[in-house]
């Protein structure tokens, strides 16, 4: 099922590498990002392109992109998504319009640095077609954070058959087909390097260094992570349900054997009224398990209706990129620094190129 968007237009031109970005309200940190982003790209010795996907932010951003797009514009291309669609749409609007043969994503706010990628992309040239990455120490994470987060991965391990060390860092690589298959399976709740793992035939992790959140502030309240461990769960696996099934036929047993048990002593001792309490305590244990169970099963049911809605993830407002009529023209302008003549500046105005 392919959403009724206007999917983001790809160049034809196929480049080695992308790197995509989703960006929502970071102005304060959004400078410092190009300043340390494109030196190590440009090292690489690669032809690249960045892909800023704007997810409807409500700050300076759209502005800040843009001007960088002006500056850099045969390596930098700007998806402006309508309105709030949240990290992973974002992410797979991105999968949608890039054009590497490798794609790395990162997160704006510099908790990945940057300077990490040339790593994934050597465990990616040892023959790897996912590289994820753990951070080697968490910084600047409230301890709830960092300790839900440890628990969260244990129960996901066991329940999936996915194992990622680290399921917050964002800071991964993937080789075009795992990329074209995640942006193919258009889901609209996924957590992006969960699916990815289930396509990818050589997984690997490396060590990445992890930096506090550069400026601003998070994007996840307590919520949205709860919403998104759920997201893991019941979209990755059935176990929950299961686990349900297998529950319901012991406690059915259970049952069996204490009314047979009662129906005895009634038989020999005679009827009695003590203990009622105890029978109310177990009755409302059983229907707090039962309400969660239903509420499990809702979770299941809504991402069905979800899925079977086909509304859109996300809504592309504009796309700036280099002028997919003439791609030399764009592609190897800039091939050196920010400082760059009139015709990046033409290329930028000729090309905006508003989507759907
Ligand atoms: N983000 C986004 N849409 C959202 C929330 C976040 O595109 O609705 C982006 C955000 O700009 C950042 C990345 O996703 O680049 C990670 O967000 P954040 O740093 O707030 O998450 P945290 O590091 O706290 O998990
Ligand atoms: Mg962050």
């Amino acid at each position: 099922m392919m959403s009724s968007t206007a999917p983001p237009s790809v160049p034809s031109k196929r480049r080695p590498l992308s790197v995509v970005i989703p960006v929502f309200n970071e102005e304060s940190v959004l400078p410092l990002l190009f300043e340390r982003l494109y030196p190590v790209l440009d090292a690489l010795d690669t032809d690249y392109e960045v892909v800023f996907v704007d997810d409807g932010s409500r700050d300076r951003s759209p502005g800040l992109l843009r001007a960088q797009y002006q500056r850099r514009p045969a390596h930098t291309r700007v998806l402006y998504l309508r309105t709030n669609a949240g990290q992973h749409a974002a992410i797979l609007a991105g999968f949608g319009a890039c054009s590497g043969q490798r794609v790395v994503t990162l997160d704006a706010d510099l908790q990945n640095p940057p300077e990490e990628i040339p790593k994934l992309l050597a465990a990616m040239d040892a023959g790897h077609d996912y590289v994820g990455s753990i951070r080697r120490q968490r910084v600047g994470d409230p301890w709830w954070r960092d300790q839900s987060s440890r628990f969260m991965n244990r129960v996901r391990e066991r329940i999936t058959r996915i194992s990622m060390t680290d399921q917050g860092c964002m800071l991964r690589a993937y080789d075009r087909p795992i990329v074209e298959a995640v942006a193919a399976a258009d889901e609209p709740s996924t957590f992006i390097p969960a699916l990815a793992y289930l396509y990818a035939a050589n997984p690997t992790e490396v060590r990445v260094e992890h930096a506090e959140r550069a400026a601003g502030a998070s994007k996840y309240s307590l919520f949205k992570l709860i919403h998104l461990n759920f997201d893991l769960m019941t979209g990755f696996s059935l176990m929950p349900l299961q686990v349900f099934s297998v529950a319901g036929i012991s406690i059915a047993c259970l049952s069996f054997l204490f009314v047979f048990y009662l129906a005895l002593r009634r038989l020999i001792i005679g009827p009695e009224v003590e203990g009622v309490f105890t029978l109310f305590g177990i009755l409302f244990f059983l229907i707090g398990v039962l309400l969660l169970g239903i509420g499990l099963l809702g979770e299941y049911i809504g991402r069905i209706f979800e899925q079977s809605r086909g509304r859109p993830i996300y809504l592309i407002r504009e796309q700036l990129e280099p002028q997919a009529l003439n791609p030399d023209a764009g592609a190897d302008a800039d091939t050196d620094t920010d400082t760059d003549t009139d015709t990046d500046a033409n290329a930028a105005a000729a090309s905006v190129s508003g989507a759907a």
